[in-house]
């Protein structure tokens, strides 16, 4: 913990509170261990930092594994949850440029370096010493208030607020960079994105339908599809009901989709690699259902099929997810506001899946 908030440049360990002034945090304590607790306010920031006052946390999967415990993560614990944020500048430090108090800013939910060459191109999610991700290796974001590096504020456009700018991170700038900087999903190709009520997938819906892509996307019940329809899908299969793959040839007419959006794993991987049209893509950031699936290798080179592993995002992908929203081409998907002390009711939630968008954490 007290390397970790070394590295981090930030200091409230709950270990080392001292008396003065507090804060609230969220702290994952051990296996299924979370409380609110009061822990030290950040000091003034370093030169190159700025202080944010947190105003919104957004819930995704790797806060329910954090909270789970995971046996192969490297941490100590405790450790401050919360991998995806936005808040208010307070206080920038003597060598900033370009963020001033008052601002609104979308935090990147890694400690990458800003030195390496990938750093230096603006491929954040390549960072060679990329060894921390917030909220799950070092602490993250809910808590009221902290000290992070300028380069990882990035600063919202006019008429995005901050709850939309907590998205920006995860749940919109994953979903860029998959699409956009991965398998490079153009105008008028069809894209099946799996659970389209999730929160990268009612992104995903929303990313792909801006760019004039059609949209199939899989659901599990028919209170879900309707939402899925109202954000823009084309075609909505409920996968308790009948096999996507199947119905995506019929739609497709019998060819397939370009570009797979893949994030459940073993659940559904087979049927994906079914779906895509011959130098069809398949691009996946995650694997909700398990880490180990068979691929039809046969397939995957007679077919000349790509599948593209993609992490993250990079700050421009944050950018221009913010753009969008500022334009009004997407907005986001808001499953449950909760407030702080309710963190467990909405990671609860997040995992019995029964939630259409994102469950928010206000501060
Ligand atoms: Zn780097």
């Amino acid at each position: 913990m007290q390397h970790d908030n070394e590295r981090q440049g930030s200091s409230p360990a709950a270990s080392d509170m001292k008396s003065g002034a507090t804060m609230r945090a969220a702290l994952v304590v051990s296996e299924r261990g979370l409380i609110i607790d009061d822990i030290a306010l950040p000091p003034p920031p370093a030169a190159d930092e700025v202080q944010v006052r947190i105003g919104a946390v957004a819930l995704n999967h790797i806060d329910v594994w954090s909270w789970r415990g995971m046996a192969f993560a490297k941490r100590t614990l405790p450790i401050v949850a919360g991998a995806e944020a936005a808040g208010e500048v307070v206080a920038i430090g003597a060598a900033v440029e370009g963020l001033a108090p008052g601002d609104i800013v979308s935090l990147y939910g890694a400690n990458t370096c800003g030195t390496c060459p990938a750093c230096q191109e603006g491929r954040d999610n390549f960072c060679e010493r990329m060894d921390a991700i917030y909220g799950f290796h070092v602490d993250g974001f809910l808590r009221e208030r902290m000290n992070i590096s300028a380069r990882h504020a990035v600063k919202a456009p006019a008429g995005v607020d901050v709850m939309s700018a907590a998205l920006a991170p995860i749940t919109f700038g994953t979903v860029e960079h998959m699409f956009f900087d991965n398998a490079k999903l153009k105008a008028g190709e069809t894209v099946l994105v799996h659970a389209g009520g999730s929160g990268i997938g009612s992104a995903a819906i929303q990313l792909a339908k801006a760019i004039g892509a059609s949209v199939i996307t899989t659901v599990g019940s028919d209170d879900k599809a309707e939402k899925a329809r109202a954000l823009g899908a084309d075609h909505v299969i409920n996968y308790t009901t009948e096999r996507f793959e199947g119905r995506v040839r019929k739609i497709t007419g019998r060819k397939g989709v370009d570009v797979v959006f893949e994030h459940v794993g073993p659940a559904t991987w087979s049927g994906s690699m079914l779906s895509m049209k011959r130098g069809g893509r398949l691009v996946t950031c995650g694997s909700t259902t398990g880490i180990l699936a068979q691929t039809n290798l046969n397939l995957l080179f007679q077919q000349q099929l790509r599948l593209i592993g993609s992490f993250g995002c990079t700050r421009a992908n944050m950018r221009a997810a913010m753009e969008k929203m500022a334009a009004g081409e997407v907005k986001p998907v808001i499953d449950t506001v909760v407030p702080l002390d309710d963190l467990e009711t909405g990671l609860k939630r997040l995992e019995s899946r029964q939630v259409f968008g994102k469950i928010v954490v206000t501060l």
